[in-house]
């Protein structure tokens, strides 16, 4: 019987690992055939940041190739039409775009569901009433420690301050907020991490952890000389007693 029951599961498993296979072979014409719709969409609406953080050469890039007011409208309106319901507005820094309150409006009146990826340092009092009455729902804020050291981290003096009333500003206008934070080196020595996620528990947002990528998106072509890939270390590869203060896990 247990013999029997053992024949199963590897013909299961065996069924299973083929099917698997199928659909990877035949994928692309699956893909042909079945008209999946898009779910979400993210638009990069700037280079430009407030930020010179050391894990990032966006600011580097200037404010070149950036979408006009009316070019976003029309992605937004093609991705509506495409079956898109939510939309993330990122950068650089998104609250640099004199239009931002403007775009925010007008995802949010075709039916999106509004986020947005922020450092948070220009959004006050005022701003985060501002983006609520124009329909943001949700806001990641990027910190990466407690005080100082975030501001070290994000090459911004005030970052930090600025972070944390944006987080309250923004809450008390029922926006969701949650907190990304980069692991690294400098992040975990003297258990800087868990100084933060202590820091956040105590006002109430969730902190989500997150490894760097080494993407384009953050990397642009060029590399940042105190900062490169070389230097970039991967969680899981690494001996972490050998980074460098500002490597990155
Ligand atoms: S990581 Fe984000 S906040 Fe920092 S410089 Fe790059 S775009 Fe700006």
């Amino acid at each position: 019987m247990e013999r029997v029951r053992e024949m199963t599961k590897m013909d299961y498993d065996k069924y299973i690992r083929l099917l698997l296979l199928n659909i990877a072979r035949y994928y692309p014409k699956i893909l042909s055939i079945v008209k999946f719709k898009p779910n979400s969409i993210e638009i990069a609406l700037t280079n430009r940041c407030c930020c010179k953080c050391i894990m990032c050469n966006y600011w580097k890039l200037g404010s070149n190739d950036e979408l006009t007011t009316q070019e976003v409208k029309d992605i937004l309106n093609q991705a509506k039409e495409l079956g898109c319901k939510n939309c993330t507005l990122y950068g650089g820094e998104p609250m640099l775009r004199k239009d931002i309150f403007e775009l925010v409006r007008y995802a949010n009146e075709l039916g999106y569901h509004v986020g947005m990826d922020s450092n948070g340092y220009l959004i006050d009092a005022n701003a985060a009433k501002k983006l609520a009455e124009s329909g943001l729902e949700s806001i990641a804020i990027s910190i990466d420690a407690v005080g100082e050291i975030h501001d070290e981290l994000r090459g911004l003096k005030g970052c930090f301050d600025n972070a944390i009333t944006a987080i309250q500003e923004l809450r008390k206008n029922n926006v969701t907020v949650v907190v990304h934070s980069l692991l690294m080196s400098k992040t975990l020595e003297n258990e800087n991490i868990l100084k933060l996620i202590k820091f956040m528990e105590n006002l109430g947002f969730p902190v989500f952890i997150q490894l760097l990528t080494l993407t384009p998106h953050h990397l642009g072509n060029k590399f940042n000389s105190s900062f490169s890939s070389s230097s970039l270390t991967f969680f899981g590869t690494s001996d972490i007693s050998s980074l460098s203060p500002y490597s990155t896990l």
